[in-house]
């Protein structure tokens, strides 16, 4: 499976291979911190499964000054193509998937569990199971 994903100016243009590595909402103050929301649904690739395919040179990239972590946005719309985590992993929002597919996520990345729950700003009422920390680990009874 590949997704293609573009910004909203279409400048800069990504494809996303194979099984993302977790689909979920995260609730990280780290995600918090460098994009000022209070959690997020995600789509995650590892490095290697993410390939730029046009505009890489609009693509402008800002380091967390104290986080290893980054944001990768276009310099032309402002977009956040990506951030990266600790891993190095591209974490991608499923915003700007469902954007890219008429506003439909595709089925098979809708997030299935929360993950970082323990750092929430809000509690969810939902069925989903709720991580403490990572995906692996202790649930939120
Ligand atoms: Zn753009
Ligand atoms: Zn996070």
């Amino acid at each position: 499976m590949t997704y293609k994903i573009q910004c909203k100016c279409n400048r800069v243009q990504l494809s996303l291979h194979n099984e993302p590595i977790v689909h979920a909402y995260c609730h990280c103050n780290d995600c918090r911190d460098l994009l000022d929301i209070p959690y997020h649904s995600v789509a995650v690739w590892s490095e290697e499964n993410v390939s730029i395919d046009k505009g890489q040179d609009s693509i402008t990239i800002y380091q967390h000054p104290s986080l290893k972590m980054q944001k990768h946005f276009c310099s032309q719309c402002g977009d956040v193509l990506f951030n990266t985590n600790i891993m190095d992993w591209r974490v991608v929002s499923q915003l700007l998937i469902a954007r890219c597919y008429n506003n439909k996520l595709p089925p098979e990345l809708v997030s299935d569990r929360h993950v970082f729950y323990e750092q929430r700003i809000i509690n969810i009422a939902d069925d989903l199971p709720k991580y403490l920390r990572g995906s692996k680990g202790a649930l939120f009874e």
